[in-house]
């Protein structure tokens, strides 16, 4: 949907981009799209706050105008411009253990995703007759294994549709129930520090929608 990457507004908005790529995105907001016109708003926010970084940091009460001006009730819309794609660490099925249990009607699978410094587990539990998907995961902090992590919010995505949304507990631990269905995005929004992107795997038996990795 997105008609620039965050790289490239970020290059815009910083001036540190190529000139060709500054026409395009000039042209194409004399044009009138009102959604990069909301992105040039918010990009030139977040330069401006970084810029400011680290000899000074913005009274509390303008952060908190700009995180409500730019994150609204559906700030999950940007996800997918902001998120980080967390790396695979661990599939189960790619271990040679058997996951599945026999005779259970349910079957499991664990994945361990990386984004650092944040870890997050996730056991996969499917209902083969509900067609029913429980995700339960955990995020923790390798820089602070110690501190539980708070303050984490869990959207499950599909496309621009919000599925399913829900916080973690004290532990970090979080819980989603949905019907199976393919190419779902679950975004891990740690406040303040980051949005996390796993891609999740539309059964229990393939793999995930795309090759895991980036940074
Ligand atoms: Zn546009």
């Amino acid at each position: 949907m997105s008609h620039f990457s965050a790289a490239e507004w970020y290059e815009h908005v910083s001036q540190t981009g190529s000139s060709d790529t500054n026409c395009l995105i000039e042209s194409h907001l004399r044009e009138g799209c009102s959604e990069c016109r909301m992105l040039l708003e918010f990009w030139k926010e977040i330069i401006k706050i970084a810029r400011r970084e680290p000899n000074y940091h913005p009274p509390e009460s303008a952060v908190q105008s700009v995180k409500e001006a730019f994150q609204p009730q559906e700030r999950w819309r940007w996800f997918p411009q902001i998120a980080q794609l967390a790396k695979l660490l661990f599939d189960s099925l790619q271990s040679p253990v058997p996951v599945a249990v026999r005779g259970s009607t349910i079957s499991s699978r664990q994945l361990l995703l990386e984004a650092k410094p944040f870890v997050i587990d996730l056991r996969i539990e499917q209902e083969a007759i509900r067609r029913q998907t429980r995700v339960i995961g955990q995020v923790l902090n390798a820089e602070e294994p110690a501190r539980n992590v708070a303050d984490v919010d869990i959207f499950l995505l599909d496309g621009e549709r919000l599925l399913a949304r829900t916080s973690v507990n004290g532990s970090g631990e979080f819980q989603l129930e949905f019907k199976d269905q393919e190419g779902l995005q679950l975004f891990v929004d740690i406040r303040d520090r980051k949005v996390v992107e796993i891609l999740l795997p539309g059964s229990l038996t393939s793999g995930l929608g795309k090759a895991a990795g980036a940074e």
